[in-house]
């Protein structure tokens, strides 16, 4: 094989494949649209997608995609062969520019949350030229933005760069005013570490709540779960190592920077993270990386995981997003500078953020709010549900001088002057310890920790790039009518520090006392579960900052908060009735047979011998007995609280119902049918407890 700087993106129709296959003017046309988004001609297009068609043959690929994004969470494609018949019954290959640019696709069993009327099915897909296309087995993919025939953005890419734009828009505004006149674009940049579970495919096979919900809706606690600590950064198995192998080899065939990997706290959980690079195509990175993960997986004699809540007991996954801010001139703007001026840039934008953070809290929350995540926010394992930021005790003191005009080191005794003093240095070593922070300053960009494992990054991403573009146009806004710059900008700093350093906190995210103080006395929402957190979406506020920064329609917004609710009641819908169908013909018919082994070895013991004491087997059927009474009055009753859920038309008195209805009956059953669990002979249990999923991978 190839060594790996040979083969890093082969797949990839990029940088070095166009520079190498299209015509100097092309390749200069093409590089100008991805640089500074200017529209592609036609002309261009054809003579792009022939070079691309040729390449993509010369690898083996057939038919082509338009890939996309739609409101679901995952990705979408539909193949078309490179064919057409040139008389004869012959074939060439062909595949045009408008083909590349456009697609046209029946956008009617897609989400789209009502934006888009029934007899208006068709949706477009268009490229979106600054993810490069790539080959997935045999199909050269296109990255493309998926809107309705009206122009409503149907998927999560269109406002995702709409967001890039906003935020690049306000950015440069600020940076102009410190006089960095040679920066013309700033784009974000994130890095998403992702945690999965590996389990063995035959386990998983037996098991309906995996195949149907992605999670066990049933397990009895096993004698051993993550208490020791001795997974998180153990020795990985050989079978796991020659897993990851494999999926570095196909990511790093992508152009996907695949960098670190280690064994995560609970048993038989994993974490892979690539190096940061440009939002939209950390996104696409992101969503190919699942899908990767999971076929390589299957190749592997595993199932790769990726509910946030797999398993009750052992920590759940999610998936951190680490986030910052970098100029074409390769500056990293929440880098902490050299000189008076730079640091005042950086804490200018680091207010940006803190900022953001605090006024919206509740749409960063809701970006990621959904049921699998419900499972993990709050519960020790991950940040709580509210929003808090980290900055470190260094920093923070340093915005108290700021905010206080005291000194911040009191042997220095000067206080600090924005434009003339240079920040104390602080160590970056120090500033990302804390762990249970939902939203943490780690020296040079921010983790956004929240996120459930399954998340689409793109949610989070477009609310966070919405609302910085929106305090730094606040500041744009007031800076450039300054007369003296340097003293309007010391006032702006010190104003934003005192109206929102509630939102600061260095504690411990996990301590009850910490919800308390934050929810009482801060002021900050606590936003526990999904329908709590979805139904904010629509707030004046919200739909005010989508409009102002042209990143959703009212409608749009509308769109998005129902597509989420609906996908939260679909998903409890779905587990509540594989659970009644594991319930019924699963665990029910294996208490019963045990209970009948049971009371047949008493009778058989008696038969024997007339005074026998069976007192064991008379209290183990009783208790099994009344145990099956019991699951089959709380299935009856979940039975009909789904009856009565389905019909609340209303969606957000919908989602709040299947939370307050359905979620509470499937604990109780879940409760009682572990208890028959513990209590049954193993192999009359007819399918994989926790400690063979746990543990079963082998060495
Ligand atoms: P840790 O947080 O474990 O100390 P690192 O700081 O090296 O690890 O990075 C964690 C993740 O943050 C990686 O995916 C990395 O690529 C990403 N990251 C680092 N710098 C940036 C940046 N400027 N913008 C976005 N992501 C970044
Ligand atoms: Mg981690």
């Amino acid at each position: 094989m190839n060594s790996i700087p040979e083969y890093f993106g082969e797949l990839v129709f990029g940088d070095s494949a166009m520079q190498e296959r299209l015509p100097k003017d092309t390749y200069m046309a093409i590089k100008k649209t991805i640089d500074e988004g200017k529209s592609l001609d036609l002309t261009v297009a054809n003579v792009v997608a022939d070079a691309m068609k040729d390449w993509a043959i010369e690898k083996g690929a057939t038919h082509y995609t338009h890939w996309f994004q739609p409101m679901t969470g995952i990705t979408a494609e539909k193949h078309d062969s490179f064919i057409s018949p040139v008389g004869d019954g012959k074939v060439i290959m062909e595949f045009s520019g408008k083909e590349l640019i456009v697609g046209e696709s029946d956008a009617s069993s897609f989400p789209s949350g009502g934006l888009r009327a029934t007899f208006e099915a068709r949706g477009y897909t268009a490229w979106d030229p600054t993810s490069y296309a790539f080959i997935k087995g045999k199909t050269l993919c296109i990255p493309t933005a998926f809107c309705s025939y009206g122009g409503e953005s149907l998927d999560k890419k269109t406002p995702l760069l709409r967001s890039m734009q906003a935020i690049n828009k306000q950015a440069l505004r600020v940076l102009k005013l410190f006089g960095n006149e040679n920066v013309t674009s700033v784009k974000t940049t994130v890095g998403p570490e992702q945690e999965y579970f590996l389990i063995p495919n035959d386990m998983y096979e037996k098991r309906k709540d995996l195949i149907f919900t992605g999670r066990t809706l049933f397990g009895a606690k096993p004698p051993k779960g993550q208490e020791l600590d001795d997974h998180y950064f153990g020795t990985i198995k050989p079978s796991v190592s020659a897993f990851m192998t494999e999926l570095n080899e196909e990511l790093w065939k992508l152009g996907i920077l695949a960098k670190t990997q280690h064994n995560e706290a609970a048993p038989a959980q994993h974490e892979l993270a690539p190096i940061f690079t440009t939002t939209n195509i950390a996104t696409d990175h992101n969503q190919l990386t699942m899908e990767i993960m999971q076929k390589v997986a299957r190749k592997h004699g595993l199932v790769c995981l990726l509910h946030e809540k797999p398993f009750a007991g052992v920590n759940g996954s999610g998936k951190h997003n680490n986030w910052s801010l970098s100029t074409n001139t390769g500056v990293n703007l929440l880098t902490p500078g050299e000189t008076p001026f730079e640091n005042a840039q950086f804490l200018l934008f680091l207010c940006a953020v803190i900022e953001a953070v605090d006024n919206y809290q509740d749409l960063l929350r809701l970006t990621i709010a959904s049921a699998g995540n419900d499972h993990r926010l709050g519960a020790a394992e991950a940040p709580p549900a509210v929003v808090s930021m980290f900055l470190g005790d260094e920093l923070t003191a340093i915005l108290d001088a700021i905010e206080n005009g005291s000194a911040y080191n009191a042997a220095e005794k000067v206080q600090f002057r924005m434009g003339v003093h240079v920040l104390p240095k602080f160590p970056k070593d120090t500033t990302d310890r804390n762990r249970t922070s939902p939203f943490a300053f780690t020296g040079n960009k921010f983790e956004f920790r929240m996120l459930g494992s399954s998340n689409s990054i793109a949610g989070c991403n477009i609310a966070l790039n919405t609302a910085v573009a929106e305090s730094l146009c606040r500041y744009a806004d007031i800076l450039e009518n300054a007369s003296d710059f340097t003293e309007e900008l010391h006032t702006l700093i010190q104003s934003i520090i005192k109206e929102h350093k509630r939102i600061i906190f260095n504690g411990n995210g996990y301590d009850d006392a910490w919800i308390k103080e934050a929810t009482e006395v801060r002021g900050l929402s606590n936003l526990r579960t999904t329908p709590e957190a979805v139904e904010r979406y629509t707030d004046p506020k919200n739909i005010e900052l989508f409009k102002k920064h042209k990143i959703f329609t009212e409608a749009e917004v509308y769109s998005r908060r129902e597509i989420k609710l609906e996908a939260y009641c679909k998903t409890i819908n779905i587990e509540a009735l594989t659970m009644i169908e594991m319930v019924r013909k699963e665990i029910l018919p294996a208490i019963e047979a045990y209970t009948l082994r049971i009371a047949n070895t008493g009778n058989s013991k008696r038969a024997l011998m007339p005074d026998a004491d069976c007192s064991y087997e008379k209290k183990t059927v009783k208790k099994l007995t009344s145990l099956v009474l019991t699951i089959d009055e709380r299935c009856n009753a979940l039975e009909d609280a789904l009856a009565s859920v389905r019909s609340v038309k209303d969606i957000v008195a919908r989602a709040y119902a299947y939370k307050d209805e359905v979620v509470t009956v499937m604990a109780q059953i879940r409760e009682a049918a572990d208890e028959g669990e513990s209590l049954t002979a193993k192999k009359y249990w007819p399918y994989p407890v926790y400690e063979d999923l746990l543990f079963g991978v082998k060495q």
